[in-house]
């Protein structure tokens, strides 16, 4: 007989609003993977952004996931209760030279790719806007730690060319196996050095969630196709911490009647304003059932 390792899934929601149809399809689709492979689904709750953040919000998710049908296992992780986790793997991190600190203020690195726009090379591009010009990069030691000394504030930054040095030499592939896409060979550089731990929060989505998939033990993670691209970095991530690589499903998604995509402003798409109108759990789940492309 051999021996398989159970599928377990995620749900991962930020409680900054209510949960509209969109969300209620990406959890039906992480809870019917589960469901189908007699495996685990987890609900996770992403509140690093502690601003923009609220108990009423995170208090409403359960309530309506639980209104819709689904359950999932307790207790539940709220990210901003494992700060010391997402720091334990920064300074893995750290101690492999692959982060440094950022002292630029947004005005800085718009200032610096607005010079850089007269010089031979422009700057590039990637799926977040433009990339991080680098200049933090290219202070020494001596003025880092002056500035750190002096209380200025920073962010810490992948050093993404080391860091694919690093992971190339210890896994040569990186690569993950995507549902839909097959075989993808990570390409982090596209974002340049991406922030892991900001200036106002020590982590950041792309630091917390590959440690809490990691810790979680998550084999298949599903979300939508807006967060393909994040994959190349995460991907990065699990080399340089170790760990081991999910399978991800990135799903297709949930379109309003004008035919973008809902977002948190479409109040009469949230689970509870339909809830309100008399629209039964089953009715809600036809509505956000997964379309057959996803
Ligand atoms: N927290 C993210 C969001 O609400 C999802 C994270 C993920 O699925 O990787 O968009």
């Amino acid at each position: 007989m051999t021996h398989q390792t159970p599928v377990v899934t995620r749900f991962a929601p930020s409680p900054t609003g209510f949960l509209h149809l969109g969300h209620a399809y990406a959890a039906l689709f992480a809870f019917d993977q589960a469901r189908k492979a007699a495996g685990r689904f987890i609900l996770r709750i992403e509140d690093i952004d502690q601003g923009r953040c609220r108990q009423e919000f995170e208090d409403a998710i359960q309530e309506d996931l639980a209104w819709l049908g689904l359950s999932w296992e307790t207790p539940v992780r709220r990210q901003s209760d494992h700060m010391a986790d997402y720091a334990a793997a920064l300074e893995h991190l750290q101690a492999q030279e692959l982060v440094y600190p950022c002292f630029c203020t947004r005005k800085d690195i718009q200032e610096e790719i607005a010079a850089a726009h007269g010089a031979p090379h422009l700057p590039s591009t990637g799926p977040d806007g433009p990339l991080y010009p680098g200049t933090c990069k290219a202070l020494s030691r001596a003025e880092r730690e002056r500035r750190i000394a002096d209380g200025d504030a920073f962010a810490l930054r992948l050093d993404v060319e080391a860091s694919l040095e690093e992971a190339r030499f210890r896994d040569a592939q990186l690569i993950w196996h995507d549902i839909n896409k097959g075989e993808v060979r990570a390409r982090p550089e596209i974002f340049g050095d991406v922030v892991l731990a900001r200036k106002d929060t020590p982590t950041s989505y792309h630091l917390s969630v590959t440690v809490d998939d990691h810790l979680q033990g998550i084999t298949l993670v599903t979300r939508g196709q807006d967060l393909f691209e994040a994959t190349h970095i995460h991907r990065l991530l699990q080399a340089l911490l170790g760990y081991d690589t999910p399978t991800y499903h990135h799903h297709g998604l949930l379109m309003g009647a004008d035919g973008k995509r809902l977002a948190k402003r479409d109040v009469s798409q949230t689970l509870r304003a339909l809830r309100e109108c008399g629209a039964t759990p089953e009715q809600v789940r036809k509505m956000a059932s997964p379309a057959p492309s996803a």
